[in-house]
């Protein structure tokens, strides 16, 4: 009895201990209004106060279902769902009475926003779009919008109801479910009774990936304008249906910082977006620190943050008439941290965001006439700037692959922006740019400035610091050929581009083989899912002519060709798997009727060599560059279709690497890798296996004697920008010159090399954030490219003193080592997943590494020399 009882008194204490460090729903809430008593706290439908635990989203999604069933002021739509198919939620909240008549009303606000339609700034509601938590760790965004939906659903009296009865609220409660999932399990998995605020402690240190990110470890806050992921592609069209005049954006950074509002750096402004944009954002900054002054809350402005690249949240709506503004809570991550300031709690970071959402609410809404009628001027002066512009469009274009002209004009049109087909050839500054096969963006369009954004490629800048790329230039990205065009002569389609889906296609069934080019995007991708299939395929070191179903056709090297001969299985099933695969892909099948070619090799050559099935792994880990981790592992399992082995360093030593053929090292220290461990790589790269290194992974790659190649040193850089003379306040410049934080530059390729099969053009556009270039080695054939010779940046800040040092340094070497082969590239080649031009290489270093035939040492060379001439002798 002595014992229940002591255990029923330590229960007791438990219970109250947790609870006691909950702030209440009362010390959350503004008692100006009244709160209805029917519509259910967060703490009736979770079970715990909020900040008591850290939400997870399926709670997050039932209290919001909840809130729309109780309140008359909601209604709740799923727009998508995420990779891990967590539905995502959007709730548009206003008076009951809007509600039925919501069509009419967003009708209306769109008016505004077009400018051959005269919108009303005095009648047209004020749209908010009011999103949360963008990254999952930073969670007391969507912590707090568990306070903010009550708020709008529970508060009474003239003060909300007038806003309700002017504003329609898009409320996004959870930017990034998988991400706000994946921390939320482990801050709560390591709560204990007694709050762990030691900063050492495993609830405040993630590992990867950490829940910044998505499901495929992607930062969605660098998304929005590539909308390459679920989560942006919803939001975008959301964004886009409403046209919203303010979004928030509300997000979480170091412990030991106190709260940021926009606005940021005023140097660091997109230069399309207007000065007025900022004035607006200044105003409702006023109104959060007004509240926050009156909680006695610390606060920054216009420091630290930057507002250049568009396809963040808080500058995406600053060129499309709206204001974005980025709010950044100093972390708790967890839930209480120790920090400079003294113990941060959890509950502290919910209330400030809180806070500044009814901030941004009434003073959005207090100043609803400026900025209806600032969307309006923006959209007006938008065209008006258009028909001043010096040129009237942009002409994009690539005969070769219609897949990447695809996806960028689907970009476009998902942001609004129409483009043409070209129903005729053009040819500009010596590029013909074919009917069907380009299309025509005209600049006199509603979107002018997003355009604008989207093709921008500056590349000097008044202030060189950037926080994050320089760059996005959406044409280079996907290799396109592109130009302005000034002409009036255009003959392009009457109706602007839609996707369409390939339409399925026959195949001649007596063909003798099939055979399709490499130039595709989705061509690696169909080679895959044939040898998934067990289908006998070979591919081509060289070009070569052929007779099909249509004439004598010229192919290229890299042609994929599926031959009679050698299948496992029935003719006819391996006709009928290859038309369902390439209906899937899009690429265009050929059939060749003889083996007899009227040029070049026959289909019996040597020169087109049975492709071998793959096991790709790739080693991931804390001592591994996580986004591109997730952009090889994204690319490989989304594009190609691989079941991508991903194996953590700290593991690699225990590890059998004989199942696997290639082994992937995105960027990374690897200090996790032993002596050991390099060495047993190696002995794995001469028994045959294909090692691929991408910027400091090929550079550890060349530390340890497994790449032949050099990189060059980083005095050779530094000692390009002198030190003398400078003071303690030019420190910022200083290193904002010296690094390469996002660019664009234009590499040239020996079009020759198997690495560079399918590749339209002998340049291509890669993106570059280090300073990552390696020494031409001696040896010829084994550099596949280098960075231009002549000033190799194409767009984006780079200083030209590092420009000089890139300028003809080696950006892909490719060698034989023993039997097995060696890839290194300098650069993220995936980068973000948008870059679809340079993404590629990473098939062709998979596919076509067989073909790599150079070794650096001579003596490997004149044995495979001699292997080659025992082939061949009779
Ligand atoms: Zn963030």
């Amino acid at each position: 009895m002595q014992r229940l009882l002591t255990l029923c008194v330590l229960c007791f204490i438990a219970v109250a201990s947790f609870a006691s460090n909950a702030t209440s729903l009362d010390d959350y809430l503004p008692d100006d209004v009244t709160y209805n008593p029917d519509i259910p706290t967060p703490q009736q439908v979770l079970g715990y106060e909020v900040g008591e635990w850290h939400v997870r989203p399926e709670q997050l999604v039932r209290y919001m279902e909840i809130l729309a069933e109780k309140s008359d002021r909601f209604t709740l739509e799923v727009t998508g769902y995420t990779h891990e198919r967590r539905p995502l939620l959007l709730l548009t909240v206003t008076a009951p009475e809007n509600h039925s008549n919501i069509e009419q009303l967003r009708d209306q606000h769109l008016a505004l926003a077009d400018p051959k339609r005269k919108g009303n700034p005095d009648t047209a509601p004020l749209v908010l779009y009011m999103g949360y938590s963008i990254h999952g760790d930073e969670p007391s965004g969507s912590n707090s919008a568990l306070l903010y939906a009550y708020y709008l659903a529970a508060a009474e009296g003239e003060k909300i109801e007038r806003v309700l009865k002017d504003t329609i609220i898009l409320l996004d409660p959870a930017y990034n479910p998988d991400g706000l999932a994946r921390f939320a399990q482990w801050a709560n998995q390591h709560k204990s009774i007694n709050l762990v605020s030691d900063t050492q402690h495993r609830e405040h240190v993630q590992p990867t990936p950490r829940g910044r990110v998505n499901h495929y470890w992607f930062d969605l806050n660098r998304d929005w304008l590539l909308l390459q992921h679920p989560e942006s592609r919803a939001r975008i069209a959301n964004f886009q249906k409403w046209k919203p005049n303010v979004l928030t954006d509300f997000h979480e950074m170091g412990t030991d910082s106190t709260f940021f509002f926009q606005p940021g750096i005023p140097s660091r402004k997109n230069p399309n977006t207007p000065d007025e944009n900022v004035r607006l954002t200044q105003t409702l900054a006023e109104g959060h620190a007004a509240a926050l002054d009156e909680q006695g809350r610390l606060y920054f402005t216009e420091e630290a943050f930057d507002d250049f690249y568009v396809g963040k949240g808080s500058t995406y709506p600053d060129v499309q008439g709206a204001i974005g503004i980025l709010f950044e809570q100093a972390s708790s991550r967890g839930h209480a941290q120790d920090s400079i300031n003294g113990l941060l709690e959890f509950p502290f970071t919910i209330q400030n965001q809180f806070t500044t959402s009814l901030t941004s609410m009434y003073g959005a809404h207090a100043n609803k006439k400026w900025f209806l009628d600032y969307q309006q001027r923006f959209y007006d002066d938008s065209m008006a700037a258009a028909k001043k512009a010096d040129f009237n469009g942009y002409v994009v274009g690539d005969e070769t692959d219609p897949a990447r002209l695809h996806e960028m004009l689907n970009i476009l049109r998902q942001h609004g922006v129409q483009s043409y087909v070209l129903t005729d050839d053009l040819k500009l500054n010596g590029v013909t740019y074919q009917a069907d096969h380009a299309a025509y963006i005209p600049l006199e369009q509603p979107q002018y400035l997003l355009i604008r954004a989207m093709f921008m490629n500056q590349k000097s800048f008044k202030d060189n610091t950037f926080y994050d790329v320089s760059a996005w230039t959406l044409p280079h990205a996907f290799n396109l050929n592109w130009a302005t065009y000034d002409g009036r002569r255009i003959k392009i389609a009457d109706q602007a581009w839609q996707p369409t889906t390939t339409p399925n296609h026959d195949l001649a069934a007596d063909a003798y083989a099939y055979a399709f080019e490499w130039h595709h995007y989705f061509a690696p991708k169909t080679l895959n899912r044939l040898l998934q299939a067990g289908i006998h395929v070979r591919q081509a070191n060289q070009a070569f002519t052929a007779s099909t179903s249509a004439g004598d056709y010229n192919f290229t090297a890299g042609t994929v060709v599926v031959t009679k001969a050698y299948q496992q299985q029935d003719w006819a099933k391996v006709q009928q798997q290859l038309a369902a695969i390439t209906a899937e892909t899009g690429v265009t099948v050929h059939a060749i009727s003889s083996g007899l070619t009227p040029r070049g090799m026959d289909l019996g050559s040597r020169n087109l060599a049975p492709v071998k099935p793959i096991q790709v792994m790739m080693l991931v880990g804390n001592d591994a560059n996580m986004y591109e981790g997730g952009e090889a592992w994204y690319y490989l399992d989304r594009h190609v279709g691989v079941p991508l082995s991903m194996v953590d360093t700290d593991r690699f030593g225990g590890f059998d690497l004989s199942r696997y053929t290639h082994i992937l090292m995105v960027d990374g220290r690897y200090s996790n890798l032993s002596k050991r461990d390099a060495e047993r790589l190696q002995q794995w790269v001469r028994d045959g296996g294909v090692v691929i290194g991408q910027q400091n992974g090929a550079r550890w790659l060349s530390q340890h004697d497994i790449l032949a190649a050099e990189f060059v040193n980083s005095d050779e850089f530094s000692k390009k920008f002198p030190t003398a003379g400078l003071t303690f306040a030019d420190q910022d410049h200083f290193y904002g010159q010296r690094r390469v934080a996002g660019a664009i530059f234009e590499l040239e390729l020996d079009a020759t090399h198997p690495l560079t099969f399918g590749y339209p053009r002998a340049t291509l556009p890669v993106f570059k954030d280090s300073l990552n270039a390696m020494v031409v080695p001696e040896q010829p054939f084994v550099t596949v490219a280098t960075y231009r010779a002549n000033d190799p940046l194409l767009a984006g800040f780079a200083a030209s003193q590092n420009r000089e040092v890139l300028a003809g340094k080696a950006a892909i070497i490719a060698h034989r080592h023993g039997r097995g082969r060696v890839i290194a590239f300098t650069d993220d080649i995936n980068f973000r997943a948008f870059f679809w031009g340079t993404a590629k290489l990473l098939s062709n270093a998979i596919f076509l590494a067989d073909q790599v035939t150079p070794s650096l040492s001579d003596e490997e060379n004149a044995a495979e020399a001699a292997a080659e001439a025992a082939e061949s002798a009779h």
